[in-house]
């Protein structure tokens, strides 16, 4: 059996294994050289954020579609560009994780700047620390949204299915490492930010300062921020202080979770869509 053939048909499993290890080491880690203080919301934000996991779990398993299966879709009836074309397996392999990376990005530009999305995705942004357990604090419908924007450029695309999956491993990994409140050695922080979303670059993207919560949209790799100018490492408070979560709902009413499912009904404070800067 190849890897390809391999990762294909274990992918799934070895995704839960590398979330859920992970998950468990970075919690331990956190203790050992937490980056910033402990904050606000206690035991009450723990429940809530784990329980959206569990929902997000749930959801994931329950819907017929992934990137994965439409991927799988387009390949076997050679559709999309990829499906089209005879490429080298390097330049596929290139191919697919930029344009994965792509998907992300855009979709999480969009999430900021359609109003109808962010009232959603601010589910994500409430947060007002960050640490693993935000990684997966998302409204369940946003799941949803994600799909309605993604598939259609997976299938344009035509991904490769198994360079799909090793991403789908990567974005577990790297999205659990992004939210943790780890401190790294400043030189490993400096180099690692340029290839993979680090702790640092991704608190940015949480900051209660729109400029700053407007940048760093990419998930695993920030390359896209740097070449659409959205990549922000300088912060305007020190990393160690500066306000998270967004200042329209504070602790600790983020942590109602009940509040966070209804929260897109809400009239809260509308935020500059234009903002960049
Ligand atoms: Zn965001």
């Amino acid at each position: 059996m190849s890897f390809s053939e391999w990762i294909l048909a274990h992918g799934g499993d070895a995704q839960a294994v590398l979330f859920f290890g992970l998950l468990g080491f970075l919690i331990l880690l956190e203790r050992a050289i937490p980056r910033r203080p402990w904050a606000e919301g206690g035991a009450k934000r723990y429940v809530t954020n784990y329980v959206l996991m569990a929902v997000s779990i749930v959801m994931f398993t329950a819907i017929p579609l992934s990137f994965l299966s439409a991927a799988v879709w387009a390949e076997q009836r050679g559709v999309g560009l990829l499906n089209s074309v005879a490429l080298d397996g390097m330049a596929v392999i290139a191919i697919t994780l930029l344009a994965r990376a792509f998907v992300s990005f855009f979709t999480h530009f969009l999430n900021h700047k359609v109003p109808v999305l962010w009232r959603l995705h601010r589910v994500h942004h409430l947060d007002t620390d960050l640490d693993v357990s935000t990684t997966t604090r998302f409204h369940p419908m946003e799941i949803v949204v994600n799909l309605i924007i993604g598939v259609p450029m997976i299938v344009a695309v035509g991904m490769s299915p198994w360079v799909l999956m090793v991403y789908e491993l990567l974005d577990a990994a790297v999205t659990l490492f992004s939210h943790s409140n780890i401190r790294l050695p400043r030189s490993a922080n400096f180099v690692l930010r340029y290839i993979i979303v680090t702790p640092d670059l991704h608190r940015v993207h949480h900051s209660t300062w729109q400029p700053e919560t407007d940048s760093n949209y990419g998930a695993v790799f920030p390359i896209w921020d740097i070449v659409f100018g959205t990549f922000r490492t300088k912060t305007r408070e020190p990393q160690e202080t500066m306000t998270l979560g967004l200042d329209e709902m504070r602790e600790p009413k983020t942590s109602r979770l009940l509040l966070l499912l209804v929260s897109p009904f809400l009239r809260l404070q509308e935020r500059d869509a234009s903002s960049t800067d």
